[in-house]
């Protein structure tokens, strides 16, 4: 299957999907998204998704051009048209074989060639359907190597790091940082020195049984997959602080893991250079991604 794009509600080929250049998504990351998975080929907690993309809209003051409504039936009328096979890849996940990635994209639309976005009209909304993209079963096995990225938080002019926009720049480098030196994902320190979150996921560390993450309040996207965790760890009396944490926290951890849509909870057994204690995948990591596991399954099953 190839990526089908859905764009103003028209379905087009891959090759015909373009925007204008005026677009200010284009011209200024002036734009919201979300990032949904599907189960089963079922979208897994999609209305978490929507309302995220309802609260970065409203930081942004950016009107959606659709209601929650018609973006929930465009997702679902894009994904029905992604349905196909898909070619096996060696070393999927069971779980992720031909599963799709949603993206959904709103701008702000064209306006005159200004930072004000008075001008903005035609506010743009674009769907697309692609193979999910996800860790190899291996890494859930053996982890993965971080790296503690010299770029900070929010430092690139991203609009504001609580919300999900196309104003990213931080997020791209540190990235781009961290697969230079072979790390799977980058974490971002802020100008203090606080551990935020990953370019692409929420950050967790185990202390004597208890997990640790950094608090919304420093300025981190709240992710859905770390809003789960935290439920789940809860349910399992497992403790969960929220609070500041430091480099010197992670690398005195006893376990490490990220957790995103596509990554679910995955292990870091690596950080920068550095086995992570045993340089084995954590007790209760493991735990926490099979609760998680129980949780995705048991959502698709339900249906
Ligand atoms: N933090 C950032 C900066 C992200 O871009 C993402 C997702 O891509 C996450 C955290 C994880 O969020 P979620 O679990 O909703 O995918």
């Amino acid at each position: 299957m190839t990526t089908v794009v859905n764009i103003q509600g028209q379905i087009v080929p891959p090759a015909e999907a373009a925007v204008s250049v005026f677009d200010r998504g284009f011209l200024y990351g002036d734009s919201v998204y979300e990032v949904v998975r599907t189960y089963r080929q079922e979208p897994f907690e999609l209305e978490r998704h929507l309302a995220r993309l309802d609260r970065s809209a409203a930081r942004l003051g950016l009107g959606l051009p659709w209601d929650g409504r018609r973006t929930r039936e465009e997702i679902l009328r894009t994904l029905a048209a992604s349905q196909g096979e898909d070619p096996p890849e060696e070393g999927t996940a069971p779980w992720n074989a031909g599963q799709r990635s949603l993206r959904v994209i709103m701008t702000r639309g064209c306006g005159e060639l200004e930072l004000d976005p008075a001008s903005a009209r035609d506010p743009l909304a674009i769907v697309m359907a692609s193979p999910l993209r996800a860790p190899k079963q291996v890494s859930y096995r053996e982890g993965v190597a971080c790296r503690i990225v010299g770029v900070r938080h929010g430092a690139k002019g991203d609009a504001d790091t609580t919300a999900k926009t196309g104003a990213h720049l931080s997020n791209v480098l540190a990235t781009r940082e961290a697969r230079l030196l072979g790390a799977h994902e980058a974490f971002l320190l802020d100008r203090e020195g606080l551990v935020t979150e990953g370019a692409s996921s929420n950050v967790f560390l185990v202390r004597g049984g208890r997990i640790l993450t950094p608090p919304l309040a420093v300025g981190i996207l709240e992710g859905v997959t770390r809003g789960i965790v935290i439920e789940l760890a809860r349910e399992a009396g497992i403790e969960v602080g929220e609070g500041s944490l430091r480099v010197e926290d992670l690398t005195a951890a006893d376990e490490i893991f990220i957790t995103s849509t596509a990554r679910e909870v995955l292990p870091v057994t690596t950080l920068d250079g550095r086995v992570v204690r045993s340089g084995q995948v954590g007790e209760v990591t493991t735990r926490l991604h099979a609760l998680f596991r129980a949780r995705a399954d048991g959502a698709s099953r339900a249906r």
